[in-house]
């Protein structure tokens, strides 16, 4: 059965507690607010199901990335309306079309990220756009398999890690299923995020957040909060809140991701989904004429499925190919893992009684003298 000795194999993709036939795995939260499975011995009869699914035991995926491409949705409402170009809108509105389902990761009330999915395009609003949080997966590998043993179509979309803990909970191929990824950066604790809406918001009066919003561009984006009362909050440097940066700068500093993302093992052109999608960040050193302020999208194509169901889409976007080695170049995290923050420890050895924007903001600050020289070294760079 399942134990998890080091936490830096388990992605918390819950494969293993959806499998078990005899409700022996919970996913409990530890000190740091991230799940892992829990077997109950009193249940377990020792079959071996869950190490046999696990896909850190068994990562073996079948598909390459085989075509890369800068894309763009050729509808600039839908655009405008994502995180990158709109590449899950194009994929989910065909899906939806054929009357098929579509998974991914979505706030719930209270604004903590779980899977869902959506049967019609007023659901699909929910889907869209980034939520940097790890999504809580539930019961979405079984729901999907019910969808699919039924005949219907289904999008799967999310993390590498919860893509390959769909595929080897489902232990075969479907003619059916459709899966999408994207290039993975890493998750934040979902406490951690908790505690940031808790300490700077009225949560009841959050009606909408948006973790990448466009007014100043998309590679300019940031964290925007809408209330219920018509004002919103929106976060970036201009905007007098720089102490409610904090969120975001912990985030990409890898201060408080999941550790299974330091040494994260679905990285690399070996793929178990058919697509996989992300930011074209380098767009305009590498194809100048298709940068455009609201965003440029990552499609890369990883299997023939993929192929099929962009033949049926590709009128929809524009694009020109390109090599695999600008992604890499430009999107390291589709080959490499980032460290942890070196002060990652002490972030969790405090979390619980400073408060948070204190904290992130003690711990990433950058005495005068390093910020002149980062300043300078950046400058000789360019
Ligand atoms: C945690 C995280 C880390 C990322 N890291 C990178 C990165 O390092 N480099 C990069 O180029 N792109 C990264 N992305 C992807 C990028 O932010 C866009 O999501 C992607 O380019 C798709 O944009 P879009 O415009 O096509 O569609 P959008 O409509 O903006 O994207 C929505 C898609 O994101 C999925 N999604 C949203 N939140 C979550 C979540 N918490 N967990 C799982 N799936 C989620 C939805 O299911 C849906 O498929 C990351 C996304 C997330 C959620
Ligand atoms: S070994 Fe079998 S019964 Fe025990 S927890 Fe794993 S799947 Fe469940
Ligand atoms: S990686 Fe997934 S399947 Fe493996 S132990 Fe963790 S939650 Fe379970
Ligand atoms: S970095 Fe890897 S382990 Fe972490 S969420 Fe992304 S795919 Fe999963």
């Amino acid at each position: 059965m399942i134990e998890i000795t080091d936490k830096s194999k388990c992605c918390g993709c819950g494969a293993c507690s959806q499998i078990c036939q005899f409700d022996a795995i919970k996913m409990q939260e530890d000190e740091e607010g991230f799940l892992y499975p829990t077997v109950d011995e009193n249940k377990c009869t020792e079959c071996e199901l869950c190490l046999k699914i696990c896909p850190i035991n068994n990562d073996n995926p079948k598909n390459y990335i085989s075509k890369c491409y800068a894309a763009i949705n050729k509808d600039s409402k839908i655009v405008s309306l994502s995180t990158s170009a709109g590449m899950f809108s194009i994929f989910a509105e065909h899906i939806l079309k054929l009357k098929g389902v579509v998974f991914g990761g979505v706030f719930d009330e209270y604004f903590n990220v779980k899977h869902s999915y959506a049967e019609n395009m007023d659901d699909l609003d929910k889907i869209r756009r980034s939520k940097y949080v790890q999504s809580y997966i539930g019961g979405s590998y079984k729901q999907a398999k019910t969808f699919l043993d039924n005949g219907r179509y289904v999008l799967f979309t999310g993390t590498p890690c919860q893509i390959a803990g769909l595929k080897n909970y489902l232990q075969k191929g479907y003619e059916n299923l459709y899966v999408l990824d994207i290039i993975c950066h890493s998750v934040p604790s979902p406490r951690v995020w908790k505690m940031f809406l808790e300490q700077n918001f009225e949560i009841s009066k959050i009606e909408k957040i948006n973790f990448r919003d466009k007014s100043f561009g998309w590679d300019k984006s940031y964290l925007k909060f809408y209330f219920s009362d018509g004002t919103v909050c929106p976060l970036h440097k201009k905007s007098g809140k720089v102490e409610n940066l904090s969120y975001y700068k912990g985030f990409f500093s890898m201060l408080y991701s999941r550790p299974s993302c330091h040494d994260c093992k679905f990285r690399g052109a070996k793929k178990y989904s058919d697509m996989t999608m992300a930011d074209f960040w380098g767009i305009k050193n590498v194809i100048p004429e298709m940068y455009d302020t609201k965003g440029v999208s990552v499609l890369t194509l990883n299997s023939e499925k993929g192929y099929e169901i962009f033949k049926e889409i590709k009128n929809k976007i524009i694009y020109k190919e390109t090599n695999i080695k600008y992604l890499e170049l430009y999107n390291p995290c589709l080959v490499k893992s980032l460290s942890p923050h070196p002060k990652r420890q002490d972030f969790f050895d405090s979390y619980q009684t400073e408060p948070l924007n204190d904290l992130i903001n003690r711990l990433l600050h950058k005495p005068f003298l390093k910020r002149c020289f980062n300043f300078l070294k950046n400058r000789l760079r360019k």
